[in-house]
C-alpha cells in the first residue's frame, strides 16, 4: 500500500484537478444512490398501507435534522395523496425515482469521465519518461540482451501498469466512498443486521475465492499448452523442407493432433469452470441474501428491531448495492500488486544512473576551426575484465588526418567511441584542445564532432530532414549545398519528390552508396571540426565507393579526422597511420615509412595482400 501511495505521489500531481472532480462526483453518486433508493420506502409503505400515521409540518430545530427531513418528506407525500389521490402520488414518486436515477448515473459517468484523462495521462507520462531516459543513457547501457528487455518493459510493463494500477484508480477512489455511504446507511437502519452481514460475508467470499483460484490454475495450464502448439507450428514452418524430404508429414501431423487434443481438453475445462463461475456466485449470493432475509425477518417479527417492512426492503436494496463495489475493491487490491511489480521493472530503467554526465563546472571549448585530439595512456574495458584497449597514446593535431588500421576486433571502433564520450576510458584521459573531455559539457563536445559509420543510420523521414537532422533551421539551399559536396544532389533530384521524398524505414528504399552519401551530407551540413569515419566505405561496391570517397575527401578538407578503414586508397594519404593489434598501437608512421622495405610489419603485409587481390 505504501508503494502504491508513493506511485500516486509521483505521477498524480499534474492531474490533481481531475482527481478532485472525480472524488466530488463519487461522493455525489453515493448520496444520490442512497436517496434514490430511499424514495422506494414511501412508495412501498403507501402501496401496502403500512404507515397510517398522520404528519404535520416540522421546522428545523424541533427534532434532529434527519427526523425533520424525513417527517416533512412524509408530510408532503401525505398532502399530495390528499390532494391528487394515491395513484397520482405514486406516479409522481416513481417519476422522482427516475429523475434521481438519471442524476445518479449521470454523476457516475462524470466521475469516470474525469478520471480517464488522469489514467491515460499517467501512462503517457511514464512512457515519455522512459523514452527520455533511453535517449539520455549512454550507448554502453544498451547491450543486445538489454534492448529486447527494454522493449518488453516499455510495452508490456507499461501496459500492465495501465491495466492494473491505473484501472484500479477508479475503484480505489470510487468504491470506498460508495461502501462507506452504504454501510453508514445500513448501520443507521439496523446495526444488528449489519453486524450479522459482516460475519456472513467473509465466509461467502472465501468460498468464491476457492472457485476463482482453481479457474486460474487450469487457465494457466491452458496457456502453457497454447505455447506448446505455437512452437510446434513455428518449428514446422521452419523445418518444412526437412519434413517433406523425409516424408515425415504424417509423423508431425500425429504429434500436432495429439497436442491440439490436449489443448482442446484444457479449453473445455477452463470454459466450463468459467461458465460455472457466474451461476455459482449468483447461487452463493442468493444463499447469503436468504440467510439475511431470514435473520432480518426474525428480528422484525420478534420485535427486536424497530425496522418496518419497507425499511427492511430498502436495507436489502442497499446491501445488494454494496456487493459489487466490495468485490471490485478486493480485485483492485490484487491487481495493484501485479502493477507494482511492473512499476519496479520500469523503475530499473528510470533510476539507472548515467555515468556519462555533465561536470559541475564545465569548461568551454575555444571557438576554433579545427580542434586537436589526444589520448594519453588510455585503457578501456567493456566488462571490467578484458581490456579492449591497452595504454594507448595518440595525438591528432588540429586539421590533420590519422588513419587506424587493424584486424576486426582489434579495438578500432572502441577507440573512436571514446572521443565523443560514448564511453569513458577505464584509465587515462582523452582530451580535445588539451581539455579533458570529462570537463566539457557532453553536448558541447559532441557539437564539434561529425560521424560517418559503416552502416549509414537514417531515420524514417524525408531526405531533407535526414540531412538536416543535427542542424536546426537549415534552409533548402544549405541542405542542397551539403548534398552537392556529398555527391548526393543528383540522385536526390532524380527521386520522385526530390528532397521531400520519404526514405522509408531506415532508408530501405535507397542503395547502400546513396544512404552513405546522405549520411555524409548530414555530416557536411553539421560542419564539425572533428570527423570520425568508421569504415565509411567498407560496405560499398567499388563504383559507389568512388563517389563516396570523393565526397569524404571533400568533407575531410581542413578538419581533424580519425579515419578507420581497411582499403589502402583511403588510408595512404593520411598524415599518420596507426596499426592497432589486440588493443595496442603496434606500428605508426606515414604510408611511405610503413611500407619501406626494412619495415616488415603488419601494415606492409596488409598492403602486399591488397595488391595481390587487386
Ligand atoms: P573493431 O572495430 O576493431 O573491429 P571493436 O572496437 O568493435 O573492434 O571491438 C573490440 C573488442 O571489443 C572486440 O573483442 C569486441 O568483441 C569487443 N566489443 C565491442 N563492442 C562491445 C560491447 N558493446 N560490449 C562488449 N564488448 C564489445
Ligand atoms: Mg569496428
Amino acid at each position: 500500500m505504501k508503494d502504491f501511495i508513493a506511485i500516486l505521489r509521483r505521477f498524480v500531481p499534474p492531474y490533481k484537478k481531475y482527481l478532485a472532480l472525480n472524488i466530488f462526483f463519487n461522493i455525489l453518486t453515493a448520496l444520490l444512490t442512497l436517496f434514490s433508493f430511499a424514495l422506494v420506502v414511501p412508495i412501498l409503505e403507501m402501496l401496502f398501507r403500512i404507515n397510517e400515521a398522520t404528519y404535520s409540518m416540522m421546522h428545523i430545530g424541533e427534532a434532529s435534522f434527519k427526523d425533520v427531513v424525513v417527517n416533512n418528506f412524509y408530510y408532503y407525500v401525505q398532502e399530495a395523496m390528499n390532494q391528487w389521490g394515491a395513484v397520482t402520488t405514486l406516479a409522481l414518486l416513481a417519476f422522482a425515482l427516475v429523475i434521481m436515477t438519471a442524476l445518479k448515473t449521470g454523476s457516475a459517468f462524470l466521475s469516470s469521465y474525469f478520471i480517464i484523462p488522469m489514467r491515460s495521462g499517467v501512462v503517457r507520462d511514464i512512457r515519455n519518461y522512459v523514452y527520455n531516459k533511453i535517449t539520455a543513457l549512454p550507448i554502453g547501457f544498451f547491450t543486445v540482451e538489454r534492448k529486447g528487455d527494454i522493449m518488453a518493459r516499455m510495452s508490456g510493463d507499461v501496459a500492465e501498469i495501465e491495466n492494473s494500477i491505473m484501472a484500479s484508480l477508479d475503484m480505489i477512489f470510487k468504491n470506498p466512498v460508495m461502501i462507506i455511504a452504504c454501510l453508514g446507511m445500513m448501520i443507521a437502519i439496523s446495526w444488528q443486521m449489519t453486524v450479522f452481514v459482516f460475519i456472513l460475508l467473509p465466509i461467502v467470499g472465501v468460498v468464491m475465492g476457492r472457485v476463482g483460484k482453481r479457474l486460474k490454475r487450469t487457465s494457466f495450464e491452458g496457456q502453457t499448452q497454447w505455447g506448446v502448439l505455437m512452437s510446434t507450428i513455428e518449428e514446422t514452418l521452419g523445418g518444412l523442407r526437412i519434413i517433406k524430404a523425409f516424408n515425415a508429414e504424417d509423423k508431425v501431423r500425429t504429434r500436432f493432433h495429439a497436442e491440439n487434443q490436449e489443448f482442446y481438453r484444457l479449453s473445455n475445462i477452463v470454459a466450463r469452470r468459467q461458465a460455472l463461475a457466474h451461476p455459482m456466485s449468483e447461487f452463493l449470493g442468493t444463499i447469503a441474501v436468504a440467510i439475511i432475509l431470514w435473520f432480518g425477518g426474525s428480528l422484525i417479527l420478534s420485535g427486536h428491531s424497530n425496522m418496518n417492512a419497507a425499511a427492511f426492503i430498502y436495507y436489502m436494496v442497499i446491501f445488494y448495492n454494496v456487493i459489487p463495489p466490495a468485490k471490485d475493491l478486493s480485485k483492485a487490491m490484487y491487481q495493484i500488486q501485479k502493477g507494482l511489480a511492473s512499476m519496479q521493472r520500469v523503475d530499473v530503467i528510470l533510476n539507472a544512473v548515467n555515468p556519462i554526465a555533465d561536470p559541475a563546472n564545465a569548461r568551454r571549448l575555444p571557438e576554433a576551426t579545427a580542434a586537436s585530439i589526444s589520448l594519453e595512456n588510455v585503457s578501456f574495458s567493456y566488462d571490467g575484465e578484458v581490456e579492449v584497449l591497452k595504454d594507448i597514446n595518440l595525438d591528432i593535431p588540429a586539421g590533420s588526418t590519422v588513419a587506424l588500421v587493424g584486424q576486426s576486433g582489434s579495438g578500432k571502433s572502441t577507440l573512436a567511441d571514446l572521443i565523443p564520450r560514448f564511453y569513458d576510458p577505464t584509465k587515462g584521459c582523452v582530451a580535445v584542445d588539451g581539455i579533458d573531455v570529462r570537463d566539457l559539457r557532453v553536448a558541447d563536445l559532441r557539437s564539434i564532432m561529425g560521424n560517418v559509420n559503416q552502416e549509414a543510420i537514417l531515420f524514417n523521414d524525408t531526405i531533407f530532414n535526414n540531412i538536416a537532422f543535427g542542424v536546426e533551421h537549415a534552409t533548402l539551399d544549405q541542405v542542397r549545398a551539403a548534398a552537392r559536396i556529398a555527391n548526393a544532389d543528383d540522385f536526390i533530384m532524380a527521386t520522385e519528390n526530390g528532397y521531400d521524398t520519404p526514405i522509408g524505414d531506415r532508408g530501405c528504399r535507397l542503395s547502400g552508396g546513396q544512404r552513405q552519401r546522405i549520411s555524409i551530407a548530414r555530416a557536411v551540413l553539421k560542419n564539425p571540426s572533428v570527423l570520425i569515419l568508421d569504415e565509411a566505405t567498407s560496405a560499398l561496391d567499388s563504383e559507389s565507393e568512388t563517389l563516396v570517397q570523393q565526397a569524404l575527401d571533400r568533407l575531410m578538407k581542413g578538419r581533424t579526422t580519425l579515419v578507420i578503414a581497411h582499403r589502402l586508397s583511403t588510408i595512404r594519404r593520411a598524415d599518420m597511420i596507426c596499426v592497432l593489434n589486440q588493443g595496442r598501437i603496434v606500428e605508426r608512421g606515414t604510408h611511405e615509412q610503413l611500407i619501406a622495405p626494412e619495415a616488415k610489419g603488419f601494415y606492409r603485409r596488409l598492403v602486399e595482400m591488397q595488391q595481390l587481390n587487386a
